[in-house]
C-alpha cells in the first residue's frame, strides 16, 4: 500500500522481501476467508483498537473500510457483507486480489526484488541486503519498512528485524502473541475425546488485576492443548497480559448465555427420578457433549450430584488458563516500534527517511478484518509520510 501511494505520486519504488514471492502471510489469511474489512459503525471499528485508537484513527478515518472496499472492487474484486458483519471478497480468497494488485503495482513501474533478506544498515546508512547472489548495499533515499509482527515465521514475518532497529536506538516493545490460543490442563480423557470440537454459544467473562470485567459470546475450539477460535481470540491480549502479571488467568464459561441462572438452578434440581444425570441435563437443559464433559473436567463426581454447585458451574464454569501459545502460532503479534518513536507521518523520529507501516508497530487489534485494515491504513499513511519527506526536498 506503501509503494501505491509513492508509485502513484511517481515516484520508483523497489520493493525488497525476504521470501521467494510477497505476500504469503496474505494469502495465508485468506485460506479459512479473508476478512478484509469489518462492516459496523465506525465508532465500534474505532474501538477495536484500544489504546492505540488515537493514533490509529486519523489513519483509518482517510482509509477504512468503505475505502478498502472501493479499493478492492477498483482491482475487479467485489467484496460481501457476512452476517457477523465482516468483510470478505465474494470469492473469499486472498489470491485472486493480490495478483490483480501485483499487476497493477508492476504496471506502474514497482521493481520487486524477491528473496532479498534486510539485514540493517551499513556505516553509511545504507540498505544491507542477503541475497542468493551474495550481500549488496543500496542506498535509497527513502525507506518504507513493514516486515510485519512476530508469527508464522515461514511465511516471512520472523520478527528478526527488531534487533535492527534496537541496535539504532528505537525502543522496539517486546513482540508477543496477540489473537492466540492458551494453553489448559486437560485430563487425558478430556484431550482424546474431544480435542478439535467446537463449544458453541457460549459466554466467556473474566476480571483483569484492575477489577475491570471482560464479557464476550461466541464459540471457541476445543484443542489438544486447551482452546483457541474467536470468542478465546477476542479475550486474548487482556488475558496474556493478566497471566504475565499473575502466572495463570480464570475464564469463566457461561455454558447457557440464553438461560438466566433461576431458570438453570430449577432445571437443574427438578427431580429426574431413576434417569442418568447426563440425559436430565440433556432434556432440561439441552446441555450435552462437549458442555457436559467440561462440567465434569472442572467438577468433582460428588460436586456434579450437589444442585446447587453444578448450576453454578453451568452459568460460570472455570476455566484455568496457564500460558498463551507460542507467538508463532498466533494470528498476530502485538508490541512493536511504538508510536512514540514515529511522528505523524510514521517516520521514525531518530531515523530521519526511515517510516514504518503494518504489523511492525505496537498496536493490536481483534480478529474481524481490523488487522489488514489498519495494515493498509498504515502502510498508506507511511506511503504518504516518504511522499511529502522526499518533496519537501
Ligand atoms: C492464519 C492467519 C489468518 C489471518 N487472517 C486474517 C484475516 O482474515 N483478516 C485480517 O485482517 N488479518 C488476518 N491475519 C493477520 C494479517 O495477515 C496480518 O496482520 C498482516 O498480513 C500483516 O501485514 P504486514 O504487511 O504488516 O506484514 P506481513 O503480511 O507479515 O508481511 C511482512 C513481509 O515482510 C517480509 N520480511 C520480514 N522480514 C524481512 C527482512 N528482514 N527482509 C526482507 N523481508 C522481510 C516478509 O517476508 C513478509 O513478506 C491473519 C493471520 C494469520 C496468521
Amino acid at each position: 500500500m506503501a509503494a501505491e501511494t509513492l508509485l502513484a505520486g511517481r515516484i520508483p519504488v523497489d520493493l525488497y522481501d525476504a521470501m521467494p514471492s510477497v505476500g504469503r502471510k496474505f494469502l495465508l489469511a485468506g485460506k479459512g476467508g479473508l476478512n478484509l474489512t469489518h462492516a459496523e459503525a465506525a465508532e465500534k471499528f474505532m474501538s477495536r483498537y484500544g489504546a492505540r485508537r488515537p493514533q490509529l484513527e486519523p489513519l483509518l478515518q482517510s482509509l477504512g473500510a468503505a475505502q478498502l472496499r472501493v479499493w478492492a472492487q477498483d482491482l475487479g474484486v467485489e467484496t460481501f457483507t457476512g452476517t457477523s458483519q465482516r468483510v470478505f471478497p465474494k470469492e473469499m480468497k486472498a489470491a485472486p486480489l493480490l495478483r490483480a494488485w501485483l499487476h497493477r503495482l508492476r504496471a506502474a513501474g514497482l521493481r520487486i526484488h524477491a528473496r532479498h533478506r534486510w539485514l540493517g544498515w551499513d556505516e553509511d546508512g545504507g540498505l544491507r541486503f542477503a541475497t542468493p547472489q551474495g550481500g549488496i548495499t543500496v542506498h535509497p533515499r527513502c525507506t518504507v519498512l513493514a516486515p510485519g509482527g512476530g508469527s508464522w515465521a515461514r511465511l516471512g514475518s520472523d520478527g528478526a528485524w527488531v534487533p535492527l532497529l534496537a541496535a539504532r536506538g528505537i525502543a522496539v516493545a517486546p513482540l508477543q502473541p496477540a489473537n492466540c490460543g492458551f494453553e489448559v490442563p486437560w485430563s487425558p480423557y478430556f484431550r482424546e475425546r474431544f480435542a478439535g470440537q467446537p463449544v458453541k454459544a457460549v459466554a466467556a467473562s473474566f476480571s483483569d488485576a484492575t477489577g475491570r470485567q471482560h464479557r464476550r459470546q461466541g464459540e471457541f475450539m476445543v484443542s489438544e492443548y486447551g482452546v483457541e477460535g474467536s470468542l478465546v481470540y477476542a479475550l486474548s491480549a487482556p488475558l496474556r497480559d493478566a497471566i504475565a502479571a499473575q502466572r495463570g488467568a480464570t475464564l469463566l464459561l457461561d455454558l447457557l448465555p440464553d438461560h438466566d441462572a433461576a431458570r438453570v438452578a430449577a432445571a437443574v434440581s427438578h427431580p429426574r427420578g431413576s434417569r442418568s444425570l447426563s440425559s436430565h441435563l440433556q432434556s432440561r437443559l439441552g446441555l450435552k457433549g462437549v458442555k457436559t464433559a467440561l462440567l465434569r473436567e472442572v467438577l468433582s463426581v460428588a460436586d456434579m450430584n450437589d444442585a446447587a454447585k453444578l448450576a453454578a458451574t453451568i452459568k460460570a464454569l472455570p476455566l484455568k488458563l496457564r500460558a498463551p501459545r507460542p507467538i508463532d502460532e498466533a494470528i498476530s503479534s502485538a508490541g512493536g516500534v511504538p508510536f512514540e518513536a514515529l511522528d505523524e507521518q510514521l517516520m521514525l523520529k531518530a531515523l530521519p527517511g526511515v517510516f514504518c507501516a503494518g504489523e511492525m508497530l505496537d498496536w493490536e487489534a481483534p480478529t474481524g478484518g481490523y488487522l489488514l485494515t489498519a495494515c493498509f491504513a498504515t502502510g498508506r499513511a507511511a506511503g504518504l509520510g516518504a511522499l511529502g519527506w522526499l518533496r519537501s526536498r
